[in-house]
């Protein structure tokens, strides 16, 4: 009897799993459908340089407005496309539309923007990264105006030669930065390890900055560290002028979030630029 009712226990959990499974199978096949027929797309959120208020850099986020289920995040289905094996495929439509879109922007004047893309640990492990140097070169991109993303647990992925990868970036001229620092479980000389040229502070950290004082001490922290290798510090999430104030007290160049502007479209991307958008800095006080 009580094998039983365990087991019934067992089932209705079982239920949930299996519904579960089953959407992420349905995302699976629809995933399949999006990435074959390129309909990935790919929004650009600005990243501010705080001492002049004007757009530096833009991240790449990659966007899915599925026919059937509307918007979904890409923390859903990037997680489905690592597990299904699609993320190598999905990576290059994101990291061709990018670089597509950056030339877009060369042409149209605006040589100093740098754009920053996501890659995820199972891009490096599975795929062959030298179609990065082919889209490069075929849109003319000086190497120095491509950054990308990892995040502090690829960093310390070992075994899978991602050192050697970044290095070879490193070489080339593309830069390196350390997304959601603060979140994973760090050795500091692994991330150093890196050669990281930026560091992104995860939004967690920015979220409570004016009360918590653990945060402040991380910013901290990562400001002293950051200028004794010499390298950018990136805040995330900034959605208040008073974080804004705090972080440029704290000798934080660069802000992203939506106090500015969320991930926009191309178009939208072009016009901040075009329209010279200035994100107001609050006055030191
Ligand atoms: P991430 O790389 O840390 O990107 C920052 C995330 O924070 C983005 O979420 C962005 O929309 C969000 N964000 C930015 N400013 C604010 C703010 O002020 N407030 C709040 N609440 N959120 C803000 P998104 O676009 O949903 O992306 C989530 C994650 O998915 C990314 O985190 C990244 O890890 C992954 N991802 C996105 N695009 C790609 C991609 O093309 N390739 C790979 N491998 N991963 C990607
Ligand atoms: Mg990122
Ligand atoms: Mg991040
Ligand atoms: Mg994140």
């Amino acid at each position: 009897e009580q094998k039983r009712n365990g087991r019934n226990g067992i089932s209705i959990y079982d239920g949930k799993l299996q519904a579960e499974y089953l959407r992420q199978l349905r995302l699976k096949d629809r995933l399949i459908k999006a990435i074959s027929e390129y309909k990935i797309q790919v929004y650009y959120q600005p990243i501010i340089d705080i001492e002049t208020g004007k757009v530096c850099k833009f991240e790449a986020l990659t966007r899915w407005f599925d026919e059937e289920e509307g918007y979904i995040s890409p923390v859903i289905f990037i997680e489905i496309a690592e597990k299904y094996g699609l993320i190598g495929d999905l990576g290059k439509i994101v990291f061709d539309k990018a670089c597509c879109d950056l030339a877009g922007m060369r042409q149209q004047g605006f040589t100093d923007i740098c754009i920053s893309i996501n890659r995820s640990v199972r891009e490096f492990s599975n795929c062959d990264q030298k179609y990065i140097y082919d889209i490069i070169e075929r849109y003319n991109l000086p190497f120095d105006k491509i950054m990308i993303e990892i995040t502090e647990s690829a960093a310390l992925d070992e075994g899978n030669n991602i050192l050697e990868l970044l290095s070879e970036f490193s070489q080339k001229g593309i830069s390196i930065a350390i997304d959601d620092f603060g979140t994973g479980y760090s050795s500091m000389s692994a991330i150093i390890a890196n050669k990281p040229n930026v560091i992104k502070i995860d939004r967690s950290f920015i979220i409570d900055i004016e009360h918590s004082v653990e945060s402040q001490i991380l910013v901290s922290l990562v400001m002293d560290m950051s200028r004794k290798l010499n390298l950018d510090v990136v805040a995330e999430g900034v959605e208040s002028e008073a974080q804004v104030r705090i972080l440029s007290k704290m000798g934080c160049h660069y802000i992203q979030g939506f106090y500015f502007s969320p991930a926009v479209e191309i178009e939208q991307a072009m016009r901040l630029l075009e329209q010279n958008e200035v994100c107001t800095i609050p006055a030191y006080v």
